[in-house]
C-alpha cells in the first residue's frame, strides 16, 4: 500500500514537472509553470520521508530514529529559507549568478550521493557503479564549474586564466581521472581512490571552466545546468528513485537544448566556447566610418510623437537601470497619439535568453506587442524609428559585415535599416564584448546620452507636450 502511494506520487511528481516545463516555454503561462514545478518539488521532498527503511522517514512511526529527521528538517529549513530570501533580493541582473549557484547545488548533491553510496558497507557494483560514478565526475564538474562561473559573473575573479597547452592538459586530467573511476569500480572503493577520484573531479571542472571569458559564460552555465540534471539522474538510477531520474532527465534535455539555442544565437559553436574562448583583446579591424551624433531628449520625443511605427530594441542597459515601466509608459503615450509600437527581442538580449521577455512582461507590455528577431527583422526598413535603449551588441551591424569581429555571424537585429535610430546609453561604453558599434557612427543614427530611466523619462515629459 505504502509503495503504490509512494509510486504514485512519483507519477504526480513527474506528470507536474512536464507540465511545469512546457509552461514555462511561454511568459503567458511561464508563473504557471514555476507553480507547477514548485509544487512537484514539495511533493518529491515530502514523499521522501515515507520511504521504508529511509531513517528520517521511519523517525515518524519509529522513535529512536529520530536524529536523521532533524537533520532532514534542518536542510530543508536552512536550504528553503536561504532561497527564499535569496529569491526575493536578488535582481534580475544578476539572476545568471544565480543560476550557476543552483546549478553547483544540484551538481554537488549528486556528486554528494555518490560519495555516500561509495563509503557504506555495502558500496554500489556492475552497472550501479559505473553509474554512480559517471553521475558523481559529472556533478563534481557542475559543482566546481559553477563556483567559477558564479565568481566571474559576480565580478570576484575578473579575468579567465589560460595557460600554454591547456587543451592538452584537460584532456590528460579527464583519463588521468577515468582511469581512477575505472579502478574504483573494478578494485572496489578504496578510501584513497575515492578520495583521489573526487579532487581529481572537482579540479577538473575548475579546470574546464577558468579559460572560459565573461561573454561566453551564460552559455557554460547553461551547459553545466545540463550536466547537473545529467548526474542527478544517473544517481537517482543508483538509488532506485524515480523522482530524481525523471527530474534529471527533464533538467538535462532542457539544459542542453537551450545550451545550442544560446551557442547558435550568438553564432559561436560549443566547441569554440569551451575549447577557443574569445580572449577578449579581441577587436572589430574594419575601421568605422562616420560620427557619433547627440540629440535631446525633445528631438527623440518629437521624432517618436510623429513617426508611424516605433520599434523599441532593449538590452542589457534597460535592465540595470530598471527602466522596464517607464518604457512602457511612453509606449502607451505614443500609442495615445496614434502611434504604432513594438517591441523587438534578441534571443541572447541582456544576460539571458527571455531576460527581456521577462521585465517586458513584468512592467504590462502586452504579449502581442512583442517580437523575436525572426519574426520583427523584416519590419525595420518600414519602421520611421528603431528606439535602441542600453542594447549595444545585439544590434552591431559589425556583426553582418567585417569578417575579423569575434561577433562577426551572430545574428543581429537590424535597427540600422530604420529610417531614423535613436540609441539611449550613458556614454561611449562598449557591449558585452567589448567592441565598437558601428551603428552609432550611422548617418541615421543620433545619441541620446543618460541612464535610461531618466532619459525615457525625460522623453515622456516631451511626448506629453506635444500631445
Ligand atoms: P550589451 O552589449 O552588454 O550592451 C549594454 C549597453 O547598455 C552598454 O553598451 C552600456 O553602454 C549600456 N548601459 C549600461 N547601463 C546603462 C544604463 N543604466 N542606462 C542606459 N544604458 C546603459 O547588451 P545587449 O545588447 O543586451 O547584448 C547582450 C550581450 O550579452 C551580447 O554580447 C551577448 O552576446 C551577451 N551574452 C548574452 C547571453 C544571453 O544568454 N543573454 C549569453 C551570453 C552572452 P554605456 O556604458 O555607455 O551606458
Amino acid at each position: 500500500m505504502l509503495s503504490w502511494l509512494i509510486n504514485g506520487a512519483y507519477l504526480v511528481v513527474a506528470i507536474l514537472f512536464i507540465l511545469g516545463l512546457k509552461a514555462m516555454s511561454s511568459p503567458k503561462t511561464a508563473r504557471q509553470g514555476i507553480a507547477w514545478a514548485g509544487l512537484g518539488m514539495v511533493l518529491a521532498t515530502a514523499v521522501t520521508f515515507l520511504i521504508p527503511g529511509h531513517d528520517g522517514g521511519l523517525a515518524f512511526f519509529a522513535p529512536g530514529k529520530s536524529i536523521n529527521l532533524i537533520l532532514c528538517v534542518i536542510a530543508l529549513a536552512l536550504g528553503g529559507g536561504i532561497a527564499a530570501w535569496l529569491g526575493k533580493v536578488v535582481k534580475m541582473t544578476d539572476m545568471p549568478q544565480m543560476v550557476a549557484v543552483y546549478n553547483g547545488m544540484g551538481g554537488g548533491a549528486a556528486a554528494l550521493i555518490a560519495a555516500v553510496e561509495f563509503s557504506s558497507a555495502e558500496p554500489p557494483t556492475g552497472t550501479h557503479a559505473v553509474l554512480a560514478m559517471i553521475g558523481a565526475l559529472i556533478g563534481c564538474v557542475a559543482f566546481s564549474g559553477s563556483v567559477l562561473a558564479f565568481a566571474k559573473l559576480q565580478g570576484i575573479m575578473k579575468k579567465a586564466v589560460r595557460w600554454p597547452v591547456q587543451n592538452l592538459g584537460n584532456v590528460v586530467h579527464t583519463l588521468i581521472t577515468l582511469a581512477l573511476g575505472v579502478a574504483i569500480v573494478v578494485a572496489g572503493p578504496h578510501p584513497v581512490l575515492v578520495i583521489a577520484f573526487f579532487a581529481m573531479a572537482l579540479i577538473l571542472g575548475l579546470a574546464l571552466t577558468s579559460p572560459i571569458g565573461g561573454a561566453d559564460m551564460p552559455v557554460v552555465i547553461s551547459l553545466l545546468n545540463a550536466f547537473t540534471g545529467l548526474a542527478v539522474g544517473l544517481e537517482g538510477y543508483v538509488l532506485g528513485n524515480p523522482a530524481l531520474i525523471i527530474a534529471g532527465i527533464v533538467v538535462g534535455a532542457a539544459g542542453t537544448l537551450l545550451t545550442q539555442l544560446m551557442a547558435k544565437a550568438m553564432n559561436r559553436p560549443l566547441s569554440n566556447v569551451l575549447f577557443a574562448p574569445i580572449t577578449g583583446e579581441a577587436q572589430a579591424d574594419g575601421a568605422i566610418e562616420g560620427s557619433m551624433k547627440e540629440c535631446s531628449s525633445m528631438d527623440a520625443a518629437a521624432m517618436m510623437r510623429y513617426a508611424e511605427h516605433v520599434i523599441i530594441v532593449p538590452g542589457y542597459g534597460m535592465a540595470v537601470a530598471g527602466a522596464q515601466h517607464k518604457v512602457y509608459e511612453m509606449t502607451k503615450l505614443l500609442e495615445a497619439e496614434g502611434v504604432q509600437v513594438s517591441f523587438a527581442i534578441h534571443p541572447v538580449a541582456g544576460r539571458m535568453p527571455g531576460h527581456m521577455n521577462v521585465l517586458l512582461a513584468e512592467a504590462g507590455v502586452p504579449y502581442d506587442q512583442i517580437f523575436d528577431l525572426d519574426e520583427i527583422n523584416a519590419d525595420f526598413p518600414l519602421a520611421d524609428v528603431a528606439l535602441v535603449i542600453g542594447a549595444n551588441d545585439v544590434v552591431n551591424p559589425v556583426a553582418r559585415t567585417d569578417k575579423s569581429s569575434p561577433i562577426y555571424g551572430m545574428p543581429i537585429l537590424d535597427a540600422d535599416k530604420a529610417r531614423q535610430c535613436i540609441v539611449i546609453k550613458r556614454g561611449r561604453g562598449a557591449g558585452y564584448s567589448g567592441i565598437e558599434n558601428a551603428l552609432f557612427y550611422a548617418d541615421n543614427t543620433t545619441m541620446l546620452y543618460g541612464s535610461a530611466q531618466q532619459a525615457v523619462a525625460d522623453v515622456i515629459t516631451h511626448v506629453k507636450e506635444l500631445s
